[in-house]
């Protein structure tokens, strides 16, 4: 689903201490593509992701302690804005206000309107009327007096008329009558878009006028939501939309797709089948499920947990000392492994994560470089400078390793040490920071 992908695409970013701009613009593409996979279309996805790359630029991630984190957040303030800004209610002036809801059959039109107006029951002066308008099947009917009972709302319906558009008119006179200041308007759907149901709610549309007109649509039901959004939006410029199923798994990319698509805020979502299973929708609440920000941040805090802060104090004194060693080395790289996905989480680690960062590092090259330190003498290990040539082919013997590959450790590990004192040169604090990504 779309959240594992956009996981997937941030993922690339959320172990690396420091970015890169390529590293910025391959993580992008893979959230454009992710966006894409969740049929958001390819004008607002490519925007999306100019978007991101401009801020990320523009507030220098690049140089950010916590780039990753910074990263995943300006995705999803960016989500965010893609889904709609702030939450948006709904418009009550009228008297009655008129609400119509449109969809699909089995999108939860039924429920829905129970729902609302339990909820609109709890506002002051509100005194809600559901009002019965699918006839084709009597159980329909039967289905909203039960909502309503169930919930203390009366229920409009006339059992011997068949004329939809009639009844919804009768519905609203009757509500005037009653003192009644809210009709919600149940209405029959089809399992699929179809002229007659398309003409049917048009129909109705166009007699009752109502204030609000809302789309009702089962989030879990992806690719079709879109082209159903679509349909229903030409003929009823519908006034927003009703997110339902939410409950359980469903993420809610469909979110992002039919925003995009039709361009219609997103009011409410349906949490379940219970009455009171109705939410006002936030676009940072939506945003956070599909990114399932959870898993992002805990990633960040599994590798600061594993990194271990005596370790590094200790290996910032050697350091201070001109003491940092082969051995130290070796704890790192233990450290590194600790914490599993060895690529993930690069760059987090002191030191050798950002040594070995230019490598194409996997369990092998660590094996390979354990084995040469494994090969040196203690006193080689805190003395890398005795390695001479005799010593360096020794080693190589040792580890089954080349002398080049020897070569290359030690000359890797110099650099890290100029590096290290470097940064130490700008105060401790500032290393650990630095160390830490
Ligand atoms: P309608 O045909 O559009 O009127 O759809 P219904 O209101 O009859 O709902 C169809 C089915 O979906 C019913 O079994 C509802 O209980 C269920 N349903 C509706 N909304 C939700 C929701 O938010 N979560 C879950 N889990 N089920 C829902
Ligand atoms: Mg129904």
């Amino acid at each position: 689903n779309l959240s594992e992908k956009l996981d997937k695409a941030l993922h690339v970013l959320k172990g690396h201490g420091q970015i890169t701009e390529i590293n910025v613009a391959e993580t992008l593409k893979e959230v454009r593509r992710a966006l894409l996979d969740a049929d958001v279309n390819f004008k607002t996805a490519k925007e999306f992701t100019n978007n991101v790359k401009e801020k990320a630029l523009g507030q220098n991630v690049l140089t950010t302690l916590q780039p990753g984190q910074l990263m995943v957040k300006l995705v999803k303030d960016e989500l965010v804005e893609l889904m709609g800004g702030d939450a948006e209610g709904i418009d009550l002036s009228g008297d009655p206000s008129v609400i119509l809801m449109s969809g699909l059959q089995g999108s939860g039109k039924t429920t829905f309107s129970g729902k609302l107006a339990n909820y609109l029951k709890t506002k002051k002066d509100k005194k809600p009327l559901l009002v019965a308008c699918d006839v084709y099947r009597p159980a329909a009917i039967d289905q909203l007096h039960i909502v309503g009972d169930k919930i203390g709302v009366e229920v409009y319906s006339d059992r011997e008329n068949n004329d939809p558009v009639a009844i919804s008119k009768a519905g609203v006179a009757h509500a005037k009558s009653q003192g009644l200041n809210v009709v919600i308007i149940d209405t029959a759907g089809r399992l699929a878009v179809d002229k007659q149901m398309m003409d049917e709610i048009a129909n109705i549309h166009r007699a009752i006028q109502p204030q609000e007109t809302l789309f009702v649509v089962d989030a879990m039901t992806g690719q079709d939501a879109v082209n159903t959004a679509k349909t229903f939006n030409e003929t009823l410029d519908f006034d927003g939309v009703i997110l339902t199923k939410l409950d359980g798994d469903t993420r809610g990319g469909a979110a992002i797709s039919i925003k995009s698509v039709v361009n219609k805020p997103i009011k409410f979502i349906g949490t379940g089948e219970k009455m009171d299973a109705i939410d006002v929708f936030h676009p940072d609440r939506m945003a956070d499920r599909i990114l399932g920000m959870g898993d992002v941040v805990s990633l960040v805090e599994r590798a600061q947990e594993q990194f271990d802060e005596e370790e590094a104090r200790k290996i910032q004194k050697k350091i201070a000392k001109n003491k940092f060693g082969f051995d130290d080395f070796l704890s790192q790289i233990q450290q590194i492994k600790k914490m599993g996905s060895i690529k993930d989480l690069m760059g987090m680690i002191p030191g050798a994560g950002k040594a070995l960062k230019g490598l194409d590092v996997d369990d092998d090259a660590f094996k390979h470089i354990e084995a040469i330190i494994h090969s040196m003498t203690p006193d080689e290990r805190s003395n890398p400078n005795k390695l001479d040539s005799s010593r360096k082919k020794r080693i190589a013997k040792g580890s089954g390793r080349t002398i080049q590959d020897v070569n290359q450790l030690l000359k890797q590990f110099d650099q890290m040490s100029k590096m290290m004192k470097m940064m130490q040169g700008g105060g401790g604090k500032k290393m650990m920071q630095m160390m830490q990504g």
